[in-house]
């Protein structure tokens, strides 16, 4: 009955939640760190404990804020943390305590994800401090790839650079957990899995035997899939001609090819799905925007699939994957020679499975869970450690 913390740094925000039993007593967000932050904390059932304005001005004060809240409510059995970290390096392959050794290794490697990792530290040292007695454990998003075949692994550039390191990692590995534990507890074959995580980042596995052969994004997030801001893939000439002849600066780069791309940057709107599909009919480029994320999504399908040398399940998570039946009918359309077959009202009702009874591809809809991931890791690593 000892309670689990999660702990989701990101960008700019602080998500974190606390277990007992698999179950969420509460679930938080701090967003907009050092700028309009806010603080929202949920109870369990979905009643709201907090909601208010706060000037949270860094992530340390923001882990300050956290700990201090559930102190003065009274949570003081709180058995471990486990912590989201976006990146494992080529050391970290499986989720793991967390040690000082594994704090520095981080440290060195922040170049690696310079938007995550500084912030992700900044929290954990600070939750340390504050509960100085609590085990910790670190969860990576890099993990469930591990077993990438090197030919999907390495890139086609000097092999140098594979050796520092320099390799596609693939990410968003904790919500792929989550969807491949939901398939075996229902049942479901892992045998030709496709896994669609579209959120505001985008990304998809394939699964081969319970085991992922594939993935979309790279040594970065930036790449594979088209997303709501972010670019994908794309020739890297453009970077070089970017950098070339537009006197771009690294950091100028960065903002364009991961903030102001994708959906956004194609439609020079928004990067709101809904926002798009409302204004697509008089918006002509809202309408390209659509046009190339689905085509985006429906031509890694086909390229996952070949690659699984067949498709048995394809699972629709995430924002978009989850809410959005215009986006996932558009994803598949001209997918029949798959033997996908869209059950139309189904897809339209977000049910669990959206194909129809003839279709040689089960289609799904899930929700992802990622913070119940990492309770179940944490909870698990310390059973081991007695
Ligand atoms: P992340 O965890 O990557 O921040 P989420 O999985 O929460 O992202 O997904 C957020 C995305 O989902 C946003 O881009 C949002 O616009 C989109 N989204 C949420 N609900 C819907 C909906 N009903 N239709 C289309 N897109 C949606």
């Amino acid at each position: 009955m000892d309670d689990i913390l999660t702990i989701n740094t990101g960008s700019s925000s602080i998500k974190f939640s606390l277990y007992r039993d698999e179950r969420p007593l509460l679930k938080g967000e701090i967003s907009a760190i050092g700028g309009e932050s806010r603080v929202k904390i949920l109870s369990g059932d979905g009643s709201i404990l907090l909601d208010d304005g706060a000037d949270i001005r860094g992530f340390r004060e923001g882990a300050a804020f956290i700990a201090g809240w559930l102190k003065d409510r009274g949570y003081s059995r709180i058995r471990a943390v486990g912590y989201r970290i976006v990146h494992g390096g080529v050391r970290y392959r499986e989720h793991c305590p967390l040690t000082e050794e594994l704090i520095s290794y981080l440290k060195a490697i922040s170049c690696l994800a310079p938007e995550h990792l500084p912030q992700a530290v900044e929290v954990m040292e600070e939750f340390s401090s504050h509960l100085p007695d609590v085990q910790a454990v670190a969860c990576f998003d890099t993990a469930f790839h591990r077993d990438l075949p090197e030919e999907s692994r390495v890139y086609a550039i000097p092999f140098g650079f594979y050796r520092e390191g320099i390799m596609r990692y693939g990410f968003h590995g904790l919500s792929y957990e989550y969807v491949t534990e939901e398939l075996s507890r229902e049942g479901i074959p892992l045998d030709r899995v496709i896994i669609a995580h579209l959120g505001h980042g985008a990304s998809m596995a394939a699964i081969r035997d319970g085991r992922c052969v594939d993935t979309t994004m790279g040594f970065t997030p930036t790449a594979g899939l088209v997303m709501t801001t972010r670019c994908g893939d794309m020739d890297p000439g453009v970077v070089l001609h970017l950098l070339r002849e537009k006197g771009l600066s690294v950091d100028d780069l960065n903002r364009l090819l991961n903030h102001r791309s994708g959906l956004l940057g194609v439609s020079g709107r928004t990067d709101d799905v809904r926002k798009l599909l409302a204004m697509e009919g008089e918006d002509e480029r809202a309408a390209l925007a659509i046009r190339v994320f689905c085509h985006s999504a429906r031509r890694f399908i086909g390229a996952l699939t070949a690659v699984l040398g067949g498709l048995s399940t394809l699972v629709f998570t995430a924002g978009i994957g989850e809410n959005s039946p215009q986006i996932r009918e558009r994803v598949l359309e001209g997918l029949g020679f798959l033997g996908i077959r869209l059950d139309r009202e189904r897809n339209l009702a977000n049910e669990r499975v959206i194909s129809t009874g003839e279709s040689m591809v089960r289609v799904m809809v899930m929700g992802t869970d990622e913070e119940c991931m990492i309770a179940r890791h944490t909870s698990r690593i310390i059973k081991e450690r007695r």
